[in-house]
């Protein structure tokens, strides 16, 4: 590289802005491995006491965007839209909102992630349906989305790997937790990825990486921003993840619950999110309605004919899946216990990563990278925070394979649910929708 790698630091550390063609140049050095991880590492530490500003962000998000391969979606017709969630419990917005946007004629390629430690991922949820693949081929996963008008799968390509370097980096050195660097993270994959249109769903709370509303605010903006700059529309919903999203947390136990959904059900928060991502969505389309109220009726009317849920099957037999699985309302796990009240009272979630941790020890989730799941495992709730239980009633049922964690989980899940004389404030599931 044209530059020397202690300057940059130095210059960083000391606050000052680096230039569009600094950033550029040590990125491409750093992924072909010419600059080696400690340098980076204090530049990332210089970063997170600095910051960037947002031309260096967005710098930052090109640079890391154009590191690896870029996916060509101009096969698609019309606006290529994209959705990202910055990851919670119970989180199966994705199987609900992609289905009903291809009902309504609207396209969405997307590439997500596998779950580890208390986040789950819309990989593994999908592959808890028998035969399904989520590795496609590109052009497997280009044919779908025009067959199918949505394609949901792992990531076909090698996108962003200076993200993917960078971001191994970030865990070991204390530097996740950094506007900055998590907004250009985000967005570089989604750029790769190829959308033209982005709507994220920024989390806050005790089950999210942002864990106030501010934060999630500062970071949605800061996205929205590199959108601007990028030439991305960016719109954020940030929403709550003080609690699971929905009633139900694992793999099989999250799609027969997205299926509930498409077939006209499903908790309230959860449907209510739902809609207004795919409301979002749709009016950033081409097949945007004259108001967000038309939006959500047409919405509302792809789930209640029965043609958003047809595409869901229609996707599971166009990747391999065994359609029919999604009539399965129940898990097969070996075992299920109840979880009950000890007493009378309001109940409250204090901790809903716990919850996360809680399914991925029954099972659900992995520890680490490469850990087997059980696809049946997780904790179907009966009851949501803020209901009123008696005592003896189940809160939750737990499905696992192995029945030596269920004293242990069922005393976590004490710890984690409160239950209190006083009904708790409630707490909407939409805090701001930022365009
Ligand atoms: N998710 C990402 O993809 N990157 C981050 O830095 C944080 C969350």
């Amino acid at each position: 590289m044209n530059y020397r790698m202690y300057d940059l630091i130095e210059k960083k550390k000391h606050g000052q802005a680096l230039t569009e063609d600094e950033i550029r140049e040590m990125i491409t050095a750093y992924t072909a491995g010419e600059i080696p991880d400690y340098q980076i590492s204090a530049f990332l530490m210089a970063v997170w006491f600095q910051g960037m500003t947002d031309e260096e962000t967005a710098a930052l998000t090109l640079a890391m965007a154009d590191s690896g391969d870029q996916l060509d979606l101009s096969v698609i017709p019309g606006t290529k839209l994209d959705k990202h969630s910055t990851g919670g419990i119970g989180d199966k917005t994705t199987l609900v909102v992609t289905p009903v946007l291809a009902a309504l004629g609207v396209y969405t390629a997307k590439m997500s992630g596998r779950g580890l430690g208390f986040t789950g991922g819309t990989v593994d949820k999908l592959e808890s349906i028998p035969g399904l693949r989520s590795e496609l081929t590109e052009e497997e996963f280009l044919r779908i989305v025009q067959e199918v008008g949505f394609v949901d799968a792992a990531q076909t390509k090698d996108l962003a790997p200076a993200d993917k370097l960078l971001y191994a980096l970030r865990d070991v050195t204390a530097t996740v937790d950094s506007i900055p660097l998590i907004a250009s993270s985000i967005m570089s994959k989604k750029l790769a990825a190829g959308a033209d249109k982005i709507v994220l769903d920024v989390k806050c709370g005790s089950g999210a990486f942002m864990r106030d509303k501010d934060s999630a605010k500062a970071l949605a903006d800061q996205m929205i921003r590199i959108g601007t700059l990028t030439g991305r529309q960016v719109v954020a919903v940030l929403s709550d993840m003080n609690e699971p999203l929905g009633y139900a947390v694992g793999n099989t136990l999250e799609v027969q619950e997205a299926v509930e959904v498409l077939k006209g059900g499903g908790e309230s928060r959860l449907l209510q999110l739902c809609t207004a991502l795919a409301v979002e969505m749709l009016q950033l389309s081409d097949r945007a309605r004259a108001t967000r109220e038309e939006a959500e009726a047409a919405v509302r009317e792809v789930i209640a004919s029965g043609a958003a849920l047809d595409r869901l099957k229609r996707f599971v037999t166009a990747t391999g899946g065994d359609a029919s699985a999604l009539d399965r309302t129940k898990s097969d796990a070996a075992y299920c216990e109840t979880f009950t009240a000890a007493k009378e009272g309001y109940l409250t979630c204090r901790d809903a990563a716990e919850v996360g941790l809680i399914s991925t020890s029954l099972g659900a989730g992995r520890n680490k990278k490469g850990d087997s799941i059980d696809f049946e495992a997780g904790i179907l709730f009966r009851k949501k925070p803020g209901e009123h239980v008696t005592a003896g009633e189940v809160i939750a049922e737990l499905y696992t394979e192995r029945q030596e964690v269920i004293p242990q989980a069922k005393r976590r899940l004490e710890a984690v649910y409160a239950i209190s004389a006083e009904k708790p404030e409630e707490r909407p599931v939409i805090y701001e929708i930022l365009r």
